[in-house]
């Protein structure tokens, strides 16, 4: 016997059930996002590898030890299976010269790929949809961006999902943090951990992320980057709260929150919830104004952020329970050679009259086809047997409540189900 092949570790299959509940989720992502303006970008899920380094940093989680990199063995090009967007997005707009002119507005959806220990709520192929929004200095947009995020839970019925903000100031002040937070870890060398040790000079905000319990102590006594900023960011940080403020949008302001990603400065923000375990942001995003310029733009700020699909399909799976499962509205069922025949053209002309039908198919007898018809969630089973096929009529039975069957000519079909399905929406039973 020959053992079967499991999908790659990290990677999951979305089984029927749950990809419809996923097209729900992604047809109200995308009028969501035409309701602000956002046009679609779709950029290869493969690029070369130095744009990820360059973008995201080569002393990040990301780039270190997550991305799965290859050599095209037919090339000898050095390519990357993308692990987030902005790094694509940013590249595809200054290929195409996307900025010039205008600024943009864009969204992109689609898996990203990260090599890291599988656990819920992380996998090695997950899926994004992201936003960006480039050539706006802000903060007038990104306090757009968030209270977008707040209408979309409010849109998808999730609760418990609570905003928290930090500013990551100029490049300057973060030089300036960064000198004094090296000093801060060195007189507390000793009591960190190997991954901390490692980082001190390499990549140290990144300590400040850590969650090891040891080191919670001296994180909380570490020099904070929002005591360091300048006018600038200052006030930077103030309009975009008091835009939140008058929105009406509840926040928390945490000192300790630092991105993954080299790109950010200015506003930083996450999404989290507590209903997902350890697992818990399912959006985050914020300012990268030096990121168009390091791969190789004129200078233009941007804002945007990421939402892990896999995280908000959990919490709207609880929000959603009673989510329909997609039915088609008619099943034929059929026996005999013209009344396959027959069966063939009804079922097409009903499809292009809009409706939706699943003809029966692989023969069997017509009390084994009704209970494929059943079964289907069809609320019409439409039955050609060769007596119908011979009168060119069209038994129709309805398969979800107790009345009787009737016939009816083949000319007359569509009327009949239409009338019958609008009478079931009438009543709500659709
Ligand atoms: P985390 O701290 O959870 O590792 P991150 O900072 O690496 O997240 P981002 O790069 O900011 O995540 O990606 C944006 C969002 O994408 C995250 O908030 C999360 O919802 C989702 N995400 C990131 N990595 C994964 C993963 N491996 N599996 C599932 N979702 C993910
Ligand atoms: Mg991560």
């Amino acid at each position: 016997m020959t053992s079967t092949i499991q999908a790659v570790r990290g990677m999951n299959d979305i089984l029927p059930d749950e990809a419809e509940l996923w097209e729900e989720f992604e047809a109200a992502v995308r009028d969501w996002l035409r309701g602000y303006g956002y046009r679609p970008i779709r950029m290869p899920l493969v690029e070369p590898t130095p744009l990820f380094a360059r973008a995201i940093g080569a002393v990040t989680d990301i780039v270190e030890k997550e991305m799965y990199s290859f050599v095209d063995a037919l090339n000898g090009e050095e390519l990357t299976l993308r692990p987030e967007g902005t790094a694509s997005c940013v590249r595809a707009v200054l290929q195409h010269n996307l900025l010039y002119g205008s600024p943009q507005r864009l969204w992109y959806a689609g898996p990203m790929f990260r090599h890291e220990r599988p656990q819920k709520g992380r996998y090695r192929q997950f899926h994004q949809f992201g936003v960006e929004a480039l050539g706006f200095p802000g903060p007038d947009i990104d306090a757009e961006h968030i209270l977008m995020c707040a209408r979309l839970w409010d849109d998808l019925g999730l609760a418990d999902v609570r905003l928290e903000i930090n500013s990551l100031g100029s490049t300057e002040e973060r030089l300036r943090h960064r000198g004094e937070l090296i000093a801060y870890l060195e007189r507390h060398r000793d009591a960190l951990d190997a991954e901390a040790q490692r980082r001190l000079h390499a990549n140290p905000l990144r300590i400040l992320d850590s969650k090891n319990p040891q080191l919670q102590d001296i994180i909380d006594g570490a020099p904070k980057l929002i005591d360091m900023l300048g006018e600038a960011s200052l006030k930077h940080f103030d309009e975009l709260q008091q835009l939140l403020k008058d929105a009406g949008m509840p926040y928390r302001i945490n000192p300790r929150l630092v991105r993954g990603l080299d790109y950010y400065n200015l506003t930083v923000f996450e999404w989290i919830t507590d209903r997902l375990g350890a697992q818990g942001t399912v959006c985050a995003g914020g300012r990268y104004d030096g990121l168009v310029e390091q791969l190789g733009g004129k200078p233009a700020p941007a804002c945007g952020f990421a939402m892990g699909v896999e995280r908000l399909m959990a919490l709207w799976r609880e929000a959603y329970t009673d989510l329909p499962r997609e039915m088609p509205d008619v099943y034929v069922v059929h026996q005999g050679v013209a009344a396959q025949r027959m069966a063939f053209r009804v079922a097409e002309e009903l499809r292009g009259n809009g409706f939706s039908v699943v003809l029966h198919c692989g023969g069997g007898s017509f009390k084994s086809q009704l209970k494929r018809a059943d079964g289907s969630g069809a609320l019409l089973a439409a039955i050609i047997g060769e007596d119908e096929a011979a009168a060119d009529q069209v038994t129709i039975k309805p398969l979800r409540e107790t009345i009787g069957q009737h016939r009816v000519a083949r000319a007359d079909l569509t009327d009949h189900v239409g009338q019958y399905l609008f009478a079931e929406e009438e009543d709500g039973n659709v």
